[in-house]
């Protein structure tokens, strides 16, 4: 059959007909219509958390790693020094992009079951004058932890220190308030939770800040400050935009703001959430973080304990049923996850329990229940 198939990832996601159909046009990158579309798209994005009035956003071709990076290297001076509060995966990469852009790194490693602690960064911030930036991951995707963006921010702002985040996963869905949060650039993609196609992303730059990062990128491409002035000069991108990935969002965002924006959002996805630990508890499958520090975005499960269980076969046989699961992302233990974002609700939610319901039976698994002590 040729249905999509409901992707239960944390991007690209599931989208609805409307965002699929405004790709069927062919735009000119100095068209007039096309530049005013992405003008609205940034206006739009700016309301979304309140940033108009502290903090331009300049969008970037490319997937949201692409972004991450050149925040980075736009923001940080060369000579700068970066602390990189890891607590997954993603938090991984970006220390590693930082390194290969040449600035100085410093790591504070946390366990991946738990948040990264604000205090402990007070601790370090103030034993160590060096440090100029902090990046964090509002929700670290690798296993789904909600990191605790207000408390860091404050921490940050106190010791006078720039803040980078990494909101990927979060933005649109999780709360941001840019007059009561201070940052100096905020990362965000067109493929999460504004539920358009991937393609580009977004960073939010403190106004006050923007002038300083005049020259600061290594990279042409990657260059924020320049992709910034000449968007404000010409209203274009300065290189081959992405038209289909910018039309596709203006219209996920015109959809996300009938919904209700960010507040709707969070509550569609929590009833995901919900349907997805309670239809999943019914099959035996135990969530791999406390609920305390749970993201209602993307879902760790452990791994059945069945010695039957074998990720691959598992994933095929959901897929056969219609619905796309996504690899754990942990170190140390066996773990599969299942995204509650897109434009899905709690109906499709329980139509993939009953999909997991099927793999299980078919590959001969009687519970989803983890070896003991998970
Ligand atoms: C999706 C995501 C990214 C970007 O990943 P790409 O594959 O480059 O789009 C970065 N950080 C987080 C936290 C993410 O969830």
């Amino acid at each position: 059959m040729d249905r999509d198939k409901i992707l239960l990832t944390p991007g690209p996601l599931t989208t609805t007909l409307r965002t699929k159909l405004a790709m069927l046009r062919d735009w000119g990158s100095w068209d007039s219509d096309f530049n005013e579309v992405t003008a609205r798209v940034r206006r739009s994005l700016l309301k979304i958390i309140h940033a108009e009035d502290t903090h331009v956003v300049v969008p970037l071709q490319g997937s949201g790693t692409f972004s991450v990076e050149a925040a980075v290297a736009t923001l940080v001076p060369r000579d700068g020094h970066v602390l990189v509060l890891d607590n997954g995966a993603y938090c991984k990469r970006a220390a590693r992009l930082t390194t290969l852009m040449g600035r100085r790194c410093t790591i504070v490693s946390f366990d991946e079951a738990e948040q990264v602690s604000a205090q402990v960064l007070d601790d370090q911030l103030a034993a160590d004058a060096s440090i100029t930036h902090v990046v964090m991951i509002h929700c670290e995707t690798g296993a789904g932890v909600w990191n605790p963006l207000p408390q860091v921010a404050e921490v940050c702002a106190r010791h006078r220190r720039g803040l980078i985040i990494d909101a990927m996963s979060s933005f649109g869905a999780l709360p941001i308030d840019a007059r009561e949060i201070r940052f100096d650039a905020l990362v965000a993609a067109s493929g999460k939770c504004l539920e358009g196609v991937p393609g580009m992303g977004f960073v939010f730059i403190r106004k006050k800040v923007l002038d300083r990062c005049a020259g600061q990128s290594q990279s042409l491409a990657m260059d924020l400050h320049d992709q910034h002035v000449y968007m404000e000069k010409t209203g274009q991108w300065r290189f081959t935009p992405p038209t289909h990935v910018v039309v596709a969002l203006a219209e996920a965002i015109a959809q996300f703001e009938e919904e209700g924006g960010q507040p709707a959002r969070l509550a569609r996805y929590t009833r995901n959430y919900h349907a997805l630990i309670d239809g999943m508890s019914r099959l035996g499958f135990m969530p791999f973080l406390d609920p305390g520090i749970q993201a209602p975005i993307i879902v760790t499960f452990h791994a059945p304990g069945d010695p039957s269980y074998e990720f691959k076969a598992f994933y095929q046989a959901a897929r056969k049923h219609g619905f796309i699961l996504y690899p754990g992302k942990l170190t140390q233990i066996e773990t599969f996850r299942v995204g509650c974002i897109g434009a899905i609700g709690p109906n499709e939610i329980e139509q993939a329990v009953h999909a997991v319901a099927l793999a299980l039976e078919e590959m001969g698994i009687a519970s989803g229940e983890p070896a003991i002590n998970g």
